[in-house]
């Protein structure tokens, strides 16, 4: 019989039902050492009592009133990610699937306004993941997400990825945009090289098509930026963000330049719970920490610690793991034996660490894991992989 609950996920049987900082706590008392942060979304731990504090004040103020009406703390964060990014202006939604409909609609529309409407083509690149709406699974084109849904949304291209010949064929009068993530995450950890990203730049300036970047999972901090491609010094003319952006709390955004954003006026968008009070307040208090001073220096510096320490563990398991890959906290260790296995001995050794494609486990550490944490992280996956090989 089916479940209350639609069974669309294999989840694994642990009951979480209390979060420290970076513990998870399971419903028998194990305390679990959480390096996934519900895939890169709790970016500062669990119950962080400053975001506890801005979404109880806001909650015992007001919870929602519609977009109807002006929304102080939407201009607050708004103008918090402004200062903070290359956008001069945010659109609030509620996750990174619906930031992926307004940056398509978004593109497609700045041509339209320009006398182009025939420029409605989007590129995508192999091992991508955008979301679950139609847009969204067009522009992956993976089987598994479009197959048996109907037709596939015309209107997306799938390229292979590190191929820029192929990309240099494919752009054409037709095109609106490339869509690409900075660092794959649900592809398994795959970083755009910089020089790639400045390359993307440039094909787009010279056919005059968007730069739509996909930073859902990558940004927010995540690599030690508050945006991912800061390090390649591109200047995107969109950028999706979700997850990190609310800490936990259902939030996410489509930051656009002035230019980009131009064929948006009232009425062409909107969203019911986007930009909601509570979101906001949450989301406001995450960007607070993130753009304090020191706040991406320790990223980096605790990342560079990580990194560093599983560099050592993949030399200790040679018949588990074959590299680190990723940048800042975004990490991924390339697995020789099934990755699930890696990620099921983790539970074991009371770790959580996150399937991805490409047989990699990921690791996605609230960004204010401790160095103690770190290295308990690593003798507890150390543990895991111990468990897989024979003795
Ligand atoms: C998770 C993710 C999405 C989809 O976000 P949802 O909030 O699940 O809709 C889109 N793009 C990337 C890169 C993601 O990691």
């Amino acid at each position: 019989m089916i479940p209350p609950v639609l069974p669309t996920y294999n989840r694994a049987k642990l009951h979480f039902v209390k979060g420290e900082g970076s513990w998870l706590i399971e419903e028998d008392g194990r305390r679990f050492l959480d390096l996934g942060s519900g895939i890169a979304v709790n970016a500062l731990g669990h119950a962080h009592p400053a975001l506890v504090k801005a979404l109880t004040e806001q909650a015992n103020a007001l919870w929602h009133v519609s977009n109807l009406y002006e929304i102080p703390q939407q201009e607050k964060l708004a103008s918090q990610l402004v200062a903070a990014s290359f956008a001069d202006t945010v659109f609030f939604t509620n996750s990174g699937t619906e930031a992926c409909e307004l940056a398509v609609k978004m593109a497609r529309k700045y041509h339209y306004e320009r006398g182009q409407p025939e420029r409605i083509e989007i590129l995508t690149f192999e091992g991508c993941f955008h979301g679950r709406s139609s847009a969204a699974i067009a522009a992956s084109g993976a089987e598994k997400m479009v197959k048996g849904f109907g037709p596939v949304l015309p209107g997306f291209r799938q390229l292979p990825w590190g191929d820029p010949e192929a990309l240099k064929a494919a752009v054409g009068e037709t095109t609106a945009a490339i869509l690409i993530e900075p660092v794959q995450g649900e592809g398994g950890i795959r970083v755009l090289p910089d020089q790639c990203l400045k390359g993307l730049r440039a094909l787009c300036d010279e056919h005059g098509i968007l730069l739509i970047l996909d930073e859902v999972q990558c940004g927010m901090g995540r690599t030690g930026r508050l945006f991912a491609h800061e390090w390649a010094g591109v200047t995107p003319d969109i950028v999706m963000s979700a997850k990190g952006i609310g800490g936990g709390f259902p939030l996410g955004a489509v930051l656009a330049t002035q230019s980009a954003a131009s064929g948006m006026v009232a009425g062409t968008h909107g969203s019911t719970y986007g930009g909601n009070p509570l979101a906001c307040a949450v989301g406001s208090a995450v960007m607070d920490h993130l753009a304090a001073p020191d706040f991406l220096a320790e990223v980096n510096r605790k990342a560079g610690l990580l990194r560093q320490k599983l560099e050592g563990l993949v030399a200790d398991h040679p018949e588990t793991f074959e590299a680190v890959r990723g940048q800042g906290l975004m990490l991924g260790l390339k697995c020789l034996r099934p990755a699930a296995d890696v990620v099921k001995a983790g539970y074991e050794a009371l770790v959580i660490l996150v399937p991805a494609g490409d047989n990699v486990a990921r690791l996605l550490p609230p960004l204010t894991i401790t160095d103690a944490e770190i290295a308990e992280a690593i003798a507890r996956i150390d543990a895991a992989a111990r468990s897989l090989e024979p003795s």
